[in-house]
């Protein structure tokens, strides 16, 4: 007999898009990527139809580079409905640039993908989830760029040290600079919160632990942001020499990718990051407009200062 799932939340599903030789796990520079092949034509044609199959829209984060190098792949991605979002360049780490090679990373991917789409970009992932609290001046920046919303903090203490922001926003917040932030998802074992649902966390933990991730964040109506790399379903890809801890992280169950996410689509909704912010946005006018109404009923003070001032404290 098959079993029912309680469908709850409504999550993300989204794919960082960029190629095997990107990962920096496996540190290879910058002046070999042009001689080495994308392998991007079966693993995304996989998730494509993975994700038709579950009738299910998703956000791709897709590097600059790899939209110069392989424009068909976007146009393909976009014409099936799926989201167009931005993961930068040149998968070049945030906290290794300066302000100016950050705009200028950006700006540059956010053209060549808008140019190939006909529509805005809104969307942004930083390499590696590398917006941490010293670079917290770059979340200002995407802003002025134009973007609506970002997907970069990981509200966790990573035990490899390489990103996360201890103490940060679980649930998707609106930011005083206007950008909204949807956080990458987290469980919570004992007192502490470790990285799952996405990339190698979706590999090495067992499944238990990702349904675990959902039920917590179904009880606490807060969206999982899933997110995997194409070279994460291409188990043939050439192999690199590389340290024990980051041969495990890079291919550890590439074989069981696309199983898994065929489980997880089946037992739960989700959809795009520009779906769950125009969904966020609407929510907080609607909050906004009851708030409003009900002060000038009230007619003790001047209903916008008020209204204001309670709209802040709003959740959203
Ligand atoms: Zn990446």
């Amino acid at each position: 007999m098959a079993m029912t799932i309680k469908k709850q939340a409504q999550h993300a599903f989204t794919v960082d898009l960029e190629a095997w030789f990107h990962a920096h796990n496996l540190n290879i520079v910058r002046t070999q990527w042009d001689d080495l092949p994308l392998r991007l034509d079966q693993p995304v044609s996989q998730l494509l139809s993975l994700l038709e199959k579950h009738h299910t829209q998703a956000t791709f984060f897709i590097l600059g580079y790899v939209a110069k190098r392989q424009p068909a792949l976007v146009t393909t991605i976009h014409q099936a409905g799926h989201e167009i979002a931005c993961h930068g360049m040149d998968h070049q780490r945030v906290d290794q640039l300066n302000e100016s090679q950050f705009r200028d990373d950006v700006s540059r991917a956010k053209n060549t993908l808008e140019s190939l789409i006909g529509e805005p970009v809104i969307g942004y992932r930083a390499p590696a989830y590398s917006i941490g609290s010293q670079t917290h001046w770059s979340l200002d920046m995407l802003r002025e760029l134009g973007m609506r919303y970002d997907s970069s903090i990981y509200p966790v203490r990573a035990p490899h040290g390489r990103y996360g922001v201890p103490g940060a926003a679980l649930s998707p917040s609106l930011l005083d600079n206007g950008l909204y932030e949807f956080p990458l998802p987290t469980w919570k074992i004992f007192r502490r919160r470790l990285p799952a649902a996405t990339g190698g966390y979706l590999r090495l933990w067992p499944m238990l632990v990702t349904r675990l991730t959902f039920s917590q964040h179904d009880r606490a109506n807060r969206p999982v942001v899933v997110n995997i790399h194409p070279w994460e379903l291409d188990p043939d890809q050439p192999r690199q020499v590389v340290p024990f801890m980051r041969r495990l992280s890079h291919y550890t169950n590439l074989s069981k990718t696309l199983s898994r996410l065929d489980l997880l689509l089946s037992q739960h909704e989700f959809t795009t990051l520009r779906n769950l912010y125009q969904h966020h946005v609407q929510t907080r006018q609607s909050q906004l407009d009851v708030i409003k109404k009900a002060t000038m009923l009230n007619g003790n003070c001047p209903p916008t200062r008020k209204a204001d001032k309670q709209a802040h404290a709003i959740e959203v």
